[in-house]
C-alpha cells in the first residue's frame, strides 16, 4: 500500500508530481474543496506524510496523527510547528531554506523602494483624479543610505547583497550567531543592534520567530530610530511589538513601515496598523513567486519523500530524531 500525504493548501504540480509517483495524495483543493482546519485536522489520522505551507502542526495535531513519519514544510519558517513534539515522536521536519530567499529578497527590496517612493498613496491619488497632487510624493532615493539588516542569514544577505551592489548603499548588519573575525558577506557588521539601529535610514528584518526574538524590536528599540527611518518587515510579524510601532507610526517617530507578516494572520480588521500613516501592507506574499512557489513545492516532496523512502533528507529542523 503507498504511504497517504495529507497536502491541506495549495502547492505547485512540481511537487504533487513527485509525491503522485510514490503515494496517495489527500488534496482536497484539486477537487475544488476548501474543508475548514477542523475537517483538515480529522484527515490527520490517516496519514504517513504532511506537506504543509501555514497549516499548524501543534503537538495536539501531531498526537492525532498515530502514523506520521515526517512533516513537511513548504517553506522555511517552522513556527507553525511543534518540532518539541515531533522530535518527541522521532518525527523529521524537512524543510526548504533555498527555495524562496531570492523571491522574499527582491520582494523586500520591492517594499523598500514602494515606501521610500510613495508609491501605493501616489496610485491611489492617479485612480482618485488628484493627480495634481504629486508635489505630495516627493520620496527619498536609496543610494548612499544606510540599511540596517537584522539577521544575515540566507535571505538578509541576499538582500544585503542587492542593496550594496544595486543601489550602492551602506549596508550595516546586526546577527549574534555570526563572527566579526570570520564574515565576509557584503554588510558591515554593527557591534550592537542599538548602535545599528541609531544609524538606519531603512531597517529590514530577516531572523526568525522565537521566544528569545519575540518583540525584538520594542517600544524602546522603536524609539532608537530617526524620525525619516523606514522599517521593512518580511520575516515574521511577532518580531516586532505591533502595538509600539502603530504607535510610532502615528506619532510621526518613523517615516514608514511596509509589513508583509503579521502577529495574527490574516490581520483582524480592527488592526491598527489599517490606520496608520505611511503603512504599506501585504498578504504575506514574499515568497509568493511562480519561480519560488516551484522551488518548494518539489523541495519540500523531495525531503518527504526521503524521509519516507529512508535516506537521509538535505534540509531537516531536527537532525537529532536521525541519531
Ligand atoms: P536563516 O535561518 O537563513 O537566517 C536567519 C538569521 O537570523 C540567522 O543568520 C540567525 O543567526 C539570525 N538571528 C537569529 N536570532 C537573531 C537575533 N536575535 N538577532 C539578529 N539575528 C538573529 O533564515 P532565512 O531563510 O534568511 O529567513 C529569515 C526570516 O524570513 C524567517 O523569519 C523566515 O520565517 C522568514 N520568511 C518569510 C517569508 C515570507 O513569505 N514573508 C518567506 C520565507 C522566509
Amino acid at each position: 500500500m503507498k504511504p497517504i500525504v495529507l497536502v491541506p493548501e495549495v502547492i505547485a504540480e512540481s511537487g504533487m508530481s513527485l509525491l503522485r509517483a510514490d503515494c496517495e495524495c489527500i488534496a482536497p483543493w484539486l477537487d475544488g474543496k476548501k474543508p475548514g482546519e477542523a475537517e483538515l485536522r480529522k484527515m490527520l489520522g490517516a496519514a504517513d506524510a504532511v506537506l504543509i505551507r501555514l497549516f499548524p502542526m501543534r503537538a495536539a495535531d501531531i498526537a492525532s496523527a498515530p502514523r506520521l513519519k515526517v512533516i513537511a514544510r513548504h517553506g522555511v519558517g517552522v513556527d507553525n510547528v511543534d518540532v518539541g513534539a515531533a522530535t518527541a515522536r522521532r518525527i523529521p521536519v524537512v524543510f526548504t531554506p533555498n527555495a524562496n530567499a531570492n523571491a522574499v529578497a527582491e520582494q523586500t527590496i520591492t517594499l523598500m523602494l514602494a515606501i521610500a517612493r510613495n508609491i501605493y498613496p501616489a496610485s491611489a491619488a492617479v485612480r482618485e483624479g488628484r493627480f495634481r497632487e504629486r508635489d505630495k510624493f516627493i520620496g527619498s532615493e536609496l543610494t548612499g543610505k544606510t540599511l540596517a539588516v537584522i539577521g544575515l542569514g540566507r535571505i538578509g544577505s541576499r538582500v544585503a547583497e542587492m542593496a550594496r551592489n544595486g543601489f550602492a548603499m551602506d549596508v550595516r548588519g546586526y546577527d549574534p550567531f555570526v563572527k566579526k573575525e570570520t564574515y565576509s558577506g557584503p554588510a558591515t557588521l554593527e557591534g550592537s543592534l542599538e548602535s545599528l539601529l541609531r544609524a538606519a535610514d531603512f531597517l529590514t528584518l530577516h531572523l526568525p520567530l522565537s521566544p528569545e526574538t519575540r518583540h525584538l524590536m520594542n517600544a524602546e528599540r522603536l524609539r532608537l530610530l530617526r524620525p525619516t527611518c523606514r522599517i521593512v518587515n518580511t520575516s515574521r510579524g511577532g518580531v516586532i511589538d505591533e502595538m509600539a510601532l502603530a504607535q510610532a507610526l502615528n506619532e510621526g517617530r518613523i517615516a514608514g513601515a511596509a509589513l508583509d507578516v503579521f502577529e495574527q494572520e490574516p490581520l483582524p480588521a480592527d488592526h491598527p496598523f489599517l490606520n496608520t500613516p505611511n503603512t504599506l501592507l501585504t498578504p504575506h506574499i514574499s515568497a509568493s513567486t511562480r519561480e519560488s512557489m516551484e522551488n518548494m513545492a518539489r523541495d519540500a516532496a523531495k525531503g518527504l519523500l526521503d524521509v519516507l523512502n529512508g535516506r537521509r533528507p538535505q534540509f531537516v529542523v531536527n537532525p537529532e530524531v536521525f541519531r
